[in-house]
């Protein structure tokens, strides 16, 4: 038996499904989660001693490759200094002042542990400063697992979400309207009825939770224009995206200014972190100024602050999204070519260090595309990359991401891999 069966039955007896995090247990794949024992770079080495390319990256954080030595050292003399002292430190300071430079429109910020944490403080922050109970979410975005996101995707304008999780009372979700990415029609009209009463909009501003899809140029500039005639919060959900897709996040590559941005992933370089900032007026709503109650035991922790601190410095050395972005390009348009040779029907898409490949004729432009792609032929194509030593996001409706550390060579190798795995799916 492999190590990586013998691990996850073990996990199984006290763990449910053996994971900490639905996605890992290989659920819409089929097959045994790899357990891995370490990362470095690129790659990482599951409990059979198996080297893989690593394509999720932790699911977005380690941009900058795993175990990066300056990153470690970081966390190593941060650690030395005590783990959690539940009291200010300068670091969260530095930590602040750096989000709020990189990322213009954020002139207040405060820090908490999980993306989950920060859109649910943003949203009801959002709901404290309007005095509005209504938000608006977009089918296949996700945005953490609090009650009031967890909404199935509604079809049709005016459907009020119901819980797309047991647990979560339809009441919670009662508030939350579900609309279709990209539809801007949609979107104009929800707004010339309730425009009123909608607290906020949240968006993955370049979604990466159904597959990567980008939104139109319209699109992004009628949700800007209708927020701000309704006196709408614009939440942009930056969390996967942040410091992902650019420096300044998709808001830099969009030249919008939400009112709203939370943060995850990269900012933490690896560690619990993650923040919610935007205009001062709206943070100035929350405790202890305010009256928007938001808190945490491990907020603005030492260690993870260290890591972050450490990341972002490593993230703005000259040409650093340049390279990125380049290889993220060079492995989805070599994807694309592959896929062609092999006569597969596929296509690749890429924005900074973030990519999508998709078992259907074009790219799709939301989540209903994305349902009708070939899931059952990328399931074999992930088990054939599996094979090969190349670890991809094991489900269809998760993007990919890649590291400062997947050089020519690993991408080279990677191509040279899909090219073998392609043939086997034809
Ligand atoms: N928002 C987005 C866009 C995400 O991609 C995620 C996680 O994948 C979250 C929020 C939730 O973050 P976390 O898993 O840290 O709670």
């Amino acid at each position: 038996m492999s190590r990586n069966l013998e691990l996850f039955e073990r996990a199984k007896a006290h763990i449910p499904g053996g994971v900490n995090s639905p996605v890992r247990a290989f659920g819409s794949v089929g097959g045994t989660p790899r357990f891995v024992s370490r990362a470095n770079g690129a790659h990482f080495w599951d409990a059979d001693g198996k080297q893989y390319i690593d394509y999720i990256g932790s699911w977005g954080p380690a941009i900058v490759g795993h175990a990066h030595p300056e990153v470690i050292e970081a966390v190593q003399q941060a650690a030395v200094g005590g783990l959690s002292f539940g009291a200010p430190t300068e670091a969260e300071i530095d930590m602040a002042e750096a989000i709020c430079r990189l990322v213009p429109s954020v002139e207040q910020v405060r820090l908490v542990s999980s993306g989950t944490e920060a859109t649910m403080s943003a949203i009801r922050l959002a709901r404290g400063f309007t005095g509005r109970d209504k938000i608006i979410k977009f089918e296949g975005c996700y945005h953490g697992h609090s009650d009031s996101l967890l909404v199935k995707a509604g079809s049709g304008l005016l459907t009020f979400g119901n819980p797309s999780s047991a647990g979560v009372p339809a009441d919670f979700t009662h508030h939350t309207l579900v609309l279709e990415y990209n539809n801007v029609e949609q979107l104009a009209r929800t707004f010339a009825e309730l425009g009123d009463a909608i607290a906020c909009v949240i968006l993955e501003p370049i979604a990466g939770n159904m597959n990567l899809i980008k939104p139109s140029a319209e699109f992004v500039k009628e949700l800007r224009r209708l927020t701000d005639q309704y006196g709408t919060v614009l939440i942009y959900d930056e969390v996967m995206t942040g410091f992902r897709v650019a420096l300044g996040g998709a808001q830099s590559l969009h030249g919008i200014t939400p009112d709203l941005t939370t943060l995850g992933k990269v900012v933490g370089g690896g560690m619990p972190l993650a923040a919610f900032g935007g205009r001062a007026d709206i943070m100035g709503k929350i405790s202890p100024l305010g009256g928007v109650y938001q808190a945490g035991t491990l907020s603005g922790n030492p260690v993870a602050v260290a890591a972050g601190l450490k990341t972002l410095e490593i993230i703005q050395r000259p040409g650093f999204y340049e390279h990125l972005s380049a290889q993220t390009a060079k492995l989805a348009q070599g994807l694309a070519d592959a896929a062609k040779a092999a006569g597969v029907t596929m296509c690749a898409d890429s924005v900074g260090g973030m990519f999508g490949i998709y078992f259907s004729e074009t790219i799709p432009t939301g989540y209903a595309d994305v349902t009708k792609s070939d899931l059952e032929r990328f399931k074999r194509f992930f088990h054939a990359m599996l094979d090969e030593g190349v670890y991809l996001a094991p489900s269809g409706y998760e993007a990919g991401f890649v590291s400062a550390a997947h050089d020519d060579a690993i991408i080279e190798q990677t191509l040279a891999a899909a090219r073998r795995a392609l043939g086997k799916v034809a």
